[in-house]
């Protein structure tokens, strides 16, 4: 069930692809599996599916210590500063960077451990209150910041687009955040790149691939609905 889910995921991944001219090699699924169980995740393992979104850093670890073989863990949701050092050593990506004090604690963690740790910034494109993220104004100056630590690396922008009825009501913010990677790209700032672009959710990951999305995050649309009061 979980692996035709999957399955199907990739196909509307390829399908949007195709719609407007892309490999479908250039985007990645993470499957978000917050919530849920490992042996969820386990099942999808050997469909060849290896990126795992978590939001919760206890449940990160949990998750890490007990998988079977190592996987690629995209830690995805609000970061404490405080909560950093459990996990830098263990993630591939940090999506959900906002502010230079957190960049600054992800620094000295990486520091200590004398590794560089992949990041993205997140950007609150629709500028909804109740979102983490910073405005789409803000982001070069914070990358200017970001840029001179040097076990810090930025990889590209993410964002998570408002839950709405219709995904087409997003097609506007995804537009906004790929054209403000490009144009940062253009920019060349040492020590930044514009490689990955993490937006689409189960609701309107589609669109966002036809916006040029390089990286969706999809749960529900895998792993079924979420029950959060278990
Ligand atoms: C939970 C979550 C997702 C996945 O959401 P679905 O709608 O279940 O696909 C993606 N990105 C972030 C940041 C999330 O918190």
């Amino acid at each position: 069930m979980l692996t035709e889910n999957l399955k199907n995921v990739q196909n509307h991944i390829e399908a949007a692809c195709r719609r407007v001219g892309r490999d479908p090699g250039e985007v990645t699924l993470v499957a978000v599996s917050k919530t849920k169980p490992l042996e969820m995740i386990e099942e999808l393992i050997p469909a060849g599916q290896l990126d795992f979104g978590e939001n919760y850093v206890q449940e990160l670890c949990s998750k890490d210590e007990q998988v079977s073989r190592p996987v690629n863990w995209h830690m995805i949701g609000h970061l404490q500063r405080n909560k950093v050092k459990y996990i830098v050593d263990k993630v591939k990506l940090i999506h959900s960077v906002d502010s230079l004090s957190l960049a600054e604690q992800i620094e000295k963690e990486a520091a200590k451990r004398s590794l560089t740790a992949d990041i993205l910034i997140q950007v609150n494109v629709a500028m909804e209150e109740t979102k983490f993220g910073l405005g789409m104004k803000e982001v070069t100056d914070l990358l200017e910041k970001i840029s001179l630590l040097p076990h810090v690396h930025v990889c590209g922008l993410m964002t998570s687009a408002p839950y709405v009825a219709d995904p087409e009501e997003n097609r506007c913010y995804f537009q906004k955040l790929h054209k403000l990677f490009v144009d940062i790209r253009a920019k060349n700032i040492d020590n930044i790149d514009m490689k990955i672009l993490s937006m689409g959710m189960t609701n309107d990951y589609e669109i966002a691939v036809e916006e040029g999305s390089t990286m969706v995050r999809v749960g529900t649309g895998i792993f079924g609905e979420r029950n959060y009061n278990r």
